[in-house]
């Protein structure tokens, strides 16, 4: 069995990153969702609250978990058993972070190879920091975070 393993901060998930795990699911076998507990992010959501949305936002899909991790990441893939690890590419500007992760990665484990896939062009510009910046200022995310996430969103930012 081909899992792959998706990790990030998703902080919170957005139709970005929704259209790249859509795309994985045709790709492999099964697709482990790994959410960052790395609190130098200094998120605005929990991992609990992360993993919570990602559930939510992929009930629609088969074969997909969403976790934790925390620690190097090549082992939590080791454990895992996944041979892949998805990113999703936007722009040229994402290419050399990502790029020297995934060498580096290849590294330090030999068993595991980085895939990259492309989002629909509709989400080149999304990410989750834009996402919280238009939302605190009192604009409109619909468009681009699942329903769910919106409402929560939504809470969050009335509670603080
Ligand atoms: P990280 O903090 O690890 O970059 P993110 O949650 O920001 O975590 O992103 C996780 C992965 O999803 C990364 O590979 C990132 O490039 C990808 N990604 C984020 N937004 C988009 C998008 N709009 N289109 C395609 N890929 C995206």
């Amino acid at each position: 069995m081909k899992l792959a393993i998706y990790p990030g901060t998703f902080d919170p998930v957005t139709n970005g990153h929704l259209d790249i795990v859509e795309r994985a699911v045709q790709l492999f076998d099964a697709v482990t969702i790994a959410v960052s507990t790395n609190p130098a992010k200094n998120p605005l959501f929990t991992v609990p609250e992360r993993i919570a949305m990602f559930r939510e936002a992929t009930r629609h899909l088969p074969r997909i978990e969403v976790e934790s991790f925390s620690g190097l990441l090549v082992e939590y893939a080791a454990a895992r058993g996944a041979s892949v690890m998805i990113r999703g590419l936007r722009a040229i500007s994402d290419f050399e972070y990502e790029f020297q992760m995934a060498l580096i990665n290849r590294k330090i484990s030999r068993g595991l190879d980085t895939v990259f896939l492309m989002a629909s062009e509709k989400y080149t510009y999304l990410n989750s920091t834009i996402v919280k910046e238009v939302a605190r200022l009192g604009g409109d995310v619909s468009c681009f975070v699942p329903a769910s996430v919106n409402e929560r969103i939504r809470q969050k930012l009335a509670q603080s």
